[in-house]
């Protein structure tokens, strides 16, 4: 089936497209990507993203009344499907904690992109729940599911995530999920440098052929409040030199344009592992990626400092193609690659005024 351009863009904007009609930026790019966060709270205190001494009792985090409804998430989603998007990932913060979250999962399971193929929902979550939820997430049309895991010792995690959570209670969910159905589940593993580097071994013998995908990204300068130093970032080329000297591993493809992780697999079989480096290899040339936040901001960059106010828009009664030309007008003027300046600054943060908290606009 071929996909349909919206007929108000022709007029709204002087939108470029790709072959198959997806909105392109600024430098190329097509949109193919939601990243929705559902909730600004979350419920570990990892330090690299969420660090206590900035969340603390004392944080402000945004009312009910502030967060997107699952009704007004529905409607925004149609229209970035209507621009390109095919994938739409729920985040946050920790996105089980918003309630209800499998009636917008059954909302958007609905939805089918302009293709005609359904939409991919896929969701991240730090798994403290997940053994809760699992069942009903499936049921309301979820496939997949990535959980973040930063070490198999307690004491690891406790640190990584500054709370009490066991180890255990992960694995329990990734259990549980396994057991619903949900597949492909990838476990995710942020390294720090001195902190739980000592755990990239024992990550990869445990998940090593039981057909969940292990992941290690290089610790990010999101936000302002991580505390972040090039010192602190394992490269991932230093990450698979340890996993191959325990099993040998060979490279395989992207599984399609503008994945994230560089893909690996056991040469001597038991699945794969992949690297996301998006300190030491930018890859900000294939992001397809637009976020929206808690409160309905469109960011084009997961380090953007500054987002477009889409939900005061929709709550001001304007109809679809007031909001499909603003979507399409930010995306069209994209010309974000944070990751690639940084990278060409031998590391060096990029200062912009003050950067968004990954929590908020989500992982
Ligand atoms: N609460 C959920 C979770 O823990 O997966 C979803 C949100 S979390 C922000 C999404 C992903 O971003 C997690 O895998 C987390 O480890 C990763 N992440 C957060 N801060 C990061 C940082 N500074 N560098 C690299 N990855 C980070």
């Amino acid at each position: 089936m071929s996909a349909q351009r919206p007929a108000e863009l022709s007029d709204a904007i002087d939108a470029k497209h790709d072959s198959s009609n997806a909105l392109l930026d600024g430098l190329g790019r097509p949109l193919r990507d939601l990243r929705l966060s559902v909730t600004d709270r979350c419920n570990l205190r990892c330090t690299y993203c969420m660090p206590r001494a900035s969340f603390d009792e004392n944080h402000a985090f945004l009312p009910r009344a502030e967060l997107l409804s699952f009704e007004e998430i529905e409607r925004l989603a149609r229209l970035f499907i209507r621009l390109g998007v095919r994938k739409v990932r729920l985040t946050g913060g920790e996105p089980l904690l918003r309630r209800g979250i499998e009636h917008l999962v059954e909302k958007l399971a609905r939805l089918h992109t302009t293709e005609g193929q359904p939409l991919e929902i896929a969701l991240t979550t730090n798994g403290t729940l997940l053994a809760r939820k699992a069942k009903a997430l499936k049921d309301a049309g979820l496939k997949r599911v990535t959980v973040s895991l930063d070490g198999l010792s307690d004491a690891t995690l406790r640190r990584m995530s500054d709370s009490d959570l066991a180890v255990a209670t992960v694995l329990e969910g990734i259990e549980v999920a396994q057991a619903a159905g949900l597949d492909p589940i990838k476990v995710n593993m942020v390294v720090k440098r001195g902190v739980n580097e000592h755990e990239i071994v024992p990550m990869a013998e445990h998940f090593r052929g039981t057909g969940i995908v292990l992941r290690f990204i290089e610790f990010m300068d999101v936000g302002c409040t991580n505390g972040w130093r090039m010192d602190d970032v394992v490269p991932a080329r230093a990450i698979l030199d340890r996993v191959a000297e325990r099993f040998p591993i060979e490279q395989i493809g992207q599984a399609y344009n503008g994945e994230v992780a560089e893909r690996w697999r056991y040469a001597a079989g038991g699945g794969e592992v992949g690297v996301i480096a998006s300190v030491t290899q930018a890859f900000c040339h294939e992001c397809s990626r637009a976020r929206l936040s808690t409160d309905g901001k469109l960011y084009n960059c997961l380090f953007a400092n500054d987002g477009v106010d889409l939900r005061g828009v929709l709550r001001g009664g304007e109809d679809d193609s007031v909001l499909t030309s603003l979507i399409a007008d930010a995306w069209g003027r994209r010309t974000d690659r944070y990751s690639q300046l940084r990278q060409a600054g031998a590391g060096t943060p990029v200062h912009f005024t003050r950067k968004v908290e990954m929590s908020y606009i989500g992982g």
